[in-house]
């Protein structure tokens, strides 16, 4: 027989079961709708460029072509949607691959300044194309970081490159490094057309795009700065935003710095 002290514990444990279980049912039901999403935004974005490149392949087969020009144009669109299709998978690949954990933390000693001029010579055609005066504040003592150096990279390119895409022709952009002791932070500043605060906390999300025209018109795949999430948070450190709209944004991002490492 159990006494009244049992019965309580047992209903406790009971309660603290279901709420568990509830817990787990709700996370489940999150990540099957955020499963099913990313499903349906695939489908989407992949369809898209599939269907133009079979219309355009179609018109070509059907020889009616007789200007060499729009034959070429025609050619020149099937190779751009080719590209973009083959952006989209490799985005998309890289970020299962990230969210998945099949991606493991392999790190080696790098410097963050060597990061940065890379992926300035990286983006420097785009910078070049929209005239933008580039302000690089690079401390001379940086210490080296352990990070997957490519992996990283591909997080200032792509905040570069967004910063260059959104910027207005002859703006200014601004690379800042500083090693603030546990961690270094990198600023990447554009003054181009900003982002509204209510859409902030969204951008990070795969497929995200304020402005889904605006963003079309760009080439992105709404995928960049989720894998720089993934990224970042691999090395375990942070990704933010701070932006005015028609003022420009602030992104920017920390690395851990290990003290065993510096130099
Ligand atoms: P995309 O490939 O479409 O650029 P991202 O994931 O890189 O996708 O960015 C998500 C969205 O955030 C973009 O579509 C754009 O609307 C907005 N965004 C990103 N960076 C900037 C920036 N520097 N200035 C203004 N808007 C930005």
């Amino acid at each position: 027989l159990i006494g009244p002290k049992e019965c309580r514990q047992l209903a406790e444990n009971f309660n603290e079961m279901s709420r568990k279980l509830e817990e787990s049912f709700t996370k489940l039901q999150q990540s099957e709708a955020s499963r099913k999403e990313l499903v349906a935004n695939v489908s989407h974005d992949l369809r898209t460029p599939l269907a133009s490149i079979q219309s355009f392949v179609e018109a070509l087969q059907d020889d009616i072509i007789e200007d060499k020009e729009v034959f070429d144009q025609y050619l020149k669109t099937i190779q751009l949607e080719t590209k973009r299709l083959g952006y989209l998978i490799h985005d998309l690949f890289q970020l299962t691959q990230l969210e998945s954990e099949a991606e493991k933390f392999e790190p080696e000693l790098y410097y963050v300044d060597k990061l940065i001029i890379e992926a300035l010579e990286n983006q420097y055609v785009h910078i070049e194309e929209k005239k933008l005066h580039v302000h690089v504040d690079l401390p001379e003592k940086l210490p080296a970081v352990a990070v997957m150096p490519e992996k990283v990279m591909r997080v200032v390119v792509n905040l570069l490159q967004n910063a260059v895409r959104y910027s207005k022709s002859g703006g200014e952009l601004y690379v800042e490094v500083q090693d603030e002791g546990h961690v270094v932070r990198i600023r990447i500043i554009d003054e181009g057309e900003g982002i509204p605060l209510e859409e902030q906390a969204f951008i990070f999300e795969r497929f995200y795009r304020v402005e889904k025209s605006r963003s079309k018109e760009f080439g992105g795949s709404g995928l960049g700065l989720a894998i720089c999430k993934s990224i970042v948070e691999l090395h375990g450190g942070e990704i933010g935003v701070s932006s005015e709209q028609g003022k420009g944004s602030t992104f920017y991002f920390t690395i851990p710095i290990m003290k065993e490492l510096s130099r």
